[in-house]
């Protein structure tokens, strides 16, 4: 074990262990093997990182300096990033088990959180208001100082900087806490801030668990906004922390995505949005489609071509070009989506493709099920792994109804070719996301949230502005006449 990785914390410009030298595995999915060890943050650690961004922003340049020098320096690290695409690549798919392919397109996306948000903070200063009454009215939106971001292990790097590159560009200093299944790429990325220049305490990597790591993150007062990406049980404590110093929190949670297949859709392209959809990542996405309605109509050939195309799958090592489909990352998450799957009949459900690998992998094969009564967990819970639940509807307003049945809220997908329609049931959905004909484009300039159990908050463009900032208003007398 001595030549394996180390990913240590990045604190105040260095890589460093923890103070009482605790370690964790890190794991590879793919060959079930310890591929590297992390640093264990405890409290003191956390601490730490707190102190040092707390430093950089009371005292360091970076909140001070000039928009354009703070954009030319993130994308200074993007350029990095790019230099460097094919490592954090390879991190991400070691570490979680993503097809490389797909690896490297989330890498690209990180970079482009990046690139956004140093253009978009010196784009959308502040707004002027001349008023009637003989002021002059402006906003201006400051950074609001230290953010805790805590993210988790389905798309290591690019959840990690859709958090980062709006807090630091907006002039804060950030410290991010990755999950503790994928600690690798992230480190990396803090490795590279300090080769971009970018000032001690700027950008702070925090590696360990929940708690005491994360936990001693949002509970500490010197932090003044918190950001979380991850399940909705945790939000809520996460909530509940960040309440005891009234730190505004932004929560990106859960979901249980509908997918309606309206009779006019069109097929080839509702069948690869609806496959991308739930087993994209082998399901393990915020986004899934894993609720799948289908009109009567069509059904039947929808559900036979479908399946063909979940079975078409390539499934193997995350290295192998051909692999479009692998493990779940972790075997705990295994365990879970496992337990889904193997109790489908016995909640009335009939497994149509799929199912658990038997071959001791920590696999579960894309899977489609239908029969489930509406009440099976499995319809009404988050699996977060290839499981797409299906049912028939007949009518605009039962599905409608059928897709708002739920406590999440997150996103849902349309498919039809009627206009009308289309704009009609998109906006009746209760949803932060709805896309029509597609999924998972996105916009950054566009909101980006989810409704119940999904989350609190939206981030992207000045919604991201808002809430790592304090704006502020002025109002000035120009005319005493
Ligand atoms: P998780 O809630 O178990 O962990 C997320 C992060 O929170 C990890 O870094 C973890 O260490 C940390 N954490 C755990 N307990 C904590 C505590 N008490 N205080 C502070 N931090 C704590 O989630 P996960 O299993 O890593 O990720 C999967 C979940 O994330 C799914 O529910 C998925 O839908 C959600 N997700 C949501 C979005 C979105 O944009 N809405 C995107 C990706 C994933």
């Amino acid at each position: 074990m001595s030549d394996i990785q180390f990913f240590g914390h990045i604190i105040d410009g260095e890589e460093v262990e923890s103070l009482d030298g605790a370690r964790f595995d890190v794991w590879n999915p793919w060959t079930q093997e310890v591929f590297a060890q992390a640093a264990e943050a405890g409290a003191a650690d956390a601490a730490r990182a707190v102190e040092s961004s707390r430093r950089a922003f009371e005292e360091g340049p970076w909140p001070r300096m000039g928009r354009a020098e703070r954009a030319a320096a993130i994308h200074r690290l993007a350029d990095l990033m790019e230099e460097r695409a094919d490592d954090l690549a390879r991190l991400d798919s070691t570490n979680m088990g993503k097809p490389f392919a797909q690896a490297k397109h989330d890498v690209g996306r990180s970079v482009w959180n990046f690139r956004f948000f140093a253009d978009h903070q010196r784009d959308h200063v502040g707004e002027v208001y001349p008023m009637d009454s003989g002021h002059h009215s402006y906003s201006e939106f400051g950074p609001a100082g230290v953010v805790a971001a805590i993210s988790p292990w389905n798309f290591p790097l690019m959840m990690a900087t859709w958090k980062i590159a709006p807090a630091i560009a907006w002039g804060n200093t950030c410290i991010i806490k990755p999950s503790e299944d994928t600690p690798a790429s992230v480190t990396l990325l803090g490795r590279l801030a300090i080769e971009a220049g970018f000032p001690p305490g700027v950008l702070n990597v925090l590696n360990g668990h929940g708690a005491p790591a994360g936990a001693a993150l949002t509970a500490d007062e010197r932090v003044d906004r918190v950001t979380f990406t991850g399940s909705s049980t945790t939000g809520k404590a996460v909530m509940a922390s960040a309440a005891t110093h009234l730190a505004p929190v932004s929560l990106e949670l859960g979901g249980k995505g509908a997918n309606l297949v309206f009779d006019d859709a069109d097929l080839d392209n509702a069948v690869h949005w609806a496959v991308e959809a739930i087993f994209r990542n082998s399901g393990q996405i915020c986004l899934a489609g894993s609720r799948l309605f289908v009109q009567s109509g069509v059904h039947d050939e929808f559900m036979d071509r479908f399946r063909a195309a979940a079975e078409a799958l390539v499934i193997g090592d995350p290295f192998d070009p051909a692999t479009r489909f692998s493990v779940l990352a972790s075997r705990r998450h295994f365990e879970k989506v496992r337990g889904y799957v193997e109790s489908v009949e016995e909640q009335g459900g009939k497994v149509l493709t799929g199912g658990v690998d038997e071959d001791g992998a920590w696999l579960v094969r894309p899977t489609i099920v239908t029969d489930l009564p509406l009440t099976a967990p499995q319809y009404c819970e988050e699996i977060f792994g290839p499981v797409c639940v299906v049912n028939r509807f007949e009518t605009e307003d039962d599905v409608v109804a059928l897709a708002n049945d739920t406590r999440y809220g997150l996103n849902a997908m349309v498919f039809t070719e009627n206009l009308s329609r289309a704009h009609r049931v998109s906006s009746r959905l209760r949803a932060g996301t709805v896309w029509v004909n597609c999924f998972f484009i996105r916009d950054l300039r566009t909101p980006f949230g989810g409704v119940g159990d999904s989350g609190v908050g939206r981030e992207g463009g000045n919604f991201s502005r808002e809430f790592f900032t304090e704006p502020k208003a002025v109002v000035m007398q120009i005319d005493r006449g």
